[in-house]
């Protein structure tokens, strides 16, 4: 059981390590940024409010993104871990999450932050771009998330570096060297924990 959290620029293979960390330690993956592509898809009010925001590269108001986040923390197959990938992006989002982990007798086990350089970061978006054809996938749009990453995500990784939880792995090289490294670095947290060192 573990309450995790992923960080880390977009492009930065978030997603993707998410997904194998997550069955790695038989918790859902939660990603925010899908559930909103689910809603576009399927054409609910929350899709259509949300896709106005996701095609310029902007946030989604936090009222909406917490929400959503809230509703999906109260599905079973939460309710032993989770994921999450792409929450919190700003401090106010730590803070939203610090409330709804409270209110449920819960606390965060490590957020894990990838660090990748700018360069990668942009070819790997537009690589990415052609691949799945994502309308917030244009160079300007692109600029845009990593500018939003840089002031307000940011210091989300700070709030948690500050209380000692933050874990950082090379986002750079073999998918599998790196969701290796992932684990490995988790398992130290959690053996940590567990020993109450
Ligand atoms: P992602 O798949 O994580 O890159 O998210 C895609 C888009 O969904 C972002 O560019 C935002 O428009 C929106 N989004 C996802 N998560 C959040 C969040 N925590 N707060 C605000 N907007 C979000």
């Amino acid at each position: 059981m573990a309450r995790l959290i992923i960080l880390g620029p977009p492009g930065s293979g978030k997603g993707t390590q998410a997904e194998h960390i997550a069955r790695h330690f038989r918790i859902p993956a939660i990603s925010t940024g899908d559930l909103f592509r689910t809603h576009v898809r399927q054409k609910t009010e929350l899709g259509a409010e949300a896709s106005a925001y996701m095609d310029h590269g902007e946030f989604v108001p936090d009222h909406v993104t917490t929400a959503m986040l809230r509703q999906r923390l109260d599905e079973d197959d939460a309710g032993e871990g989770f994921l999450l990938d792409g929450y919190p992006r700003t401090v106010i989002q730590v803070a939203a999450l610090d409330e709804m982990l409270t209110d449920r007798g819960q606390a965060l086990d490590a957020a894990l932050a990838l660090t990748v350089d700018d360069h990668e970061l942009l070819d790997r978006m537009l690589r990415r771009a052609q691949e799945q054809g994502r309308s917030d996938d244009t160079a300007p749009v692109i600029r845009r998330r990593l500018e939003l990453y840089r002031e307000h995500t940011r210091p989300v990784l700070e709030a948690y570096s500050n209380r000692g939880i933050l874990l950082t792995v090379n986002g750079s090289g073999e998918r599998e060297a790196i969701t290796e490294a992932a684990i490995a670095a988790i398992e130290g947290a959690l053996a940590k924990k567990a020993v109450g060192a």
